[in-house]
């Protein structure tokens, strides 16, 4: 049987990890390899191997608040800008030494673009995963774990009305290898589905999106196109 791409009509010539493969620190990985959530991908849809995967891989490793799991990934990420002095200044061009609740620490811009462009793909490849086909729609995708520079500034991020609401929503938890890592939850209303991600216990991504209307198209989208390569 020839399986169709988690995105488009595509055949699925390869697989693609959800969440992507380097998100899991590699002792982790290593017990886990058969069991580790693929979907068949074209290569266009294939993020793998992308530059922008790499990146949110180091700026969730950065973060406050997650696990162990998570903080392994920081010596990953400490090669990987080793690796690469370009995409360590680029990530961390903004960086600032701050305190927060007495400890000293560092902020830093996030990429939003870059981020939703590595979690839309998560995503869809979630919804196929569950529904067996394609998501035919676009997601919005908010990172609800990071601050605004607004927020910094005047303690209100102006996102509040949409964080009270999807706090209130009662994610359905639903079965994954490694929830260590990656977990989610899925809620879905009349009209629209919305997705919990969490990675590391404490780095939280939500998405929502329209429940697909039956031949409607995928929009064509610049994260359509392969990035970083
Ligand atoms: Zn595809």
């Amino acid at each position: 049987m020839i399986e169709k791409c988690y995105m488009c009509d595509a055949v699925g010539t390869t697989r693609e990890h959800v969440p992507p493969k380097s998100f899991f620190p590699i002792e982790v990985r290593r017990g886990l390899r058969a069991k580790l959530t693929v979907v068949p991908s074209c290569e266009l849809h294939n993020h793998s191997q992308s530059k922008e995967v790499e990146y949110v891989r180091n700026i969730i490793a950065m973060s406050m608040g997650i696990n162990e799991a998570g903080e392994k990934n920081l010596a990953v990420a400490k090669r990987s800008f080793e690796h690469s002095p370009a995409l360590l200044r680029e990530t961390l061009k903004d960086f600032e030494n701050v305190h927060i609740k007495g400890q000293e620490t560092g902020i830093f811009k996030g990429d939003l673009d870059r981020i939703r462009a590595v979690m839309r793909p998560i995503a869809n490849a979630r919804y196929f995963k569950d529904h067996g086909t394609a998501y035919t729609a676009t997601w919005k995708i908010f990172i609800t774990s990071m601050t605004t520079p607004k927020e910094i500034e005047t303690g209100v991020s102006g996102w509040e009305p949409f964080v009270d609401f999807v706090m209130r929503l009662t994610f359905k938890k639903k079965d994954v290898p490694e929830p260590e890592v990656f977990r989610y939850g899925v809620f879905e209303m009349i009209g629209g589905i919305a997705y919990e991600f969490v990675f590391y216990d404490g780095f939280f991504v939500h998405c929502w999106g329209p429940t697909p209307s039956v031949g409607c198209e995928v929009p064509p989208t610049r994260d359509d196109k392969r990035l970083g390569t």
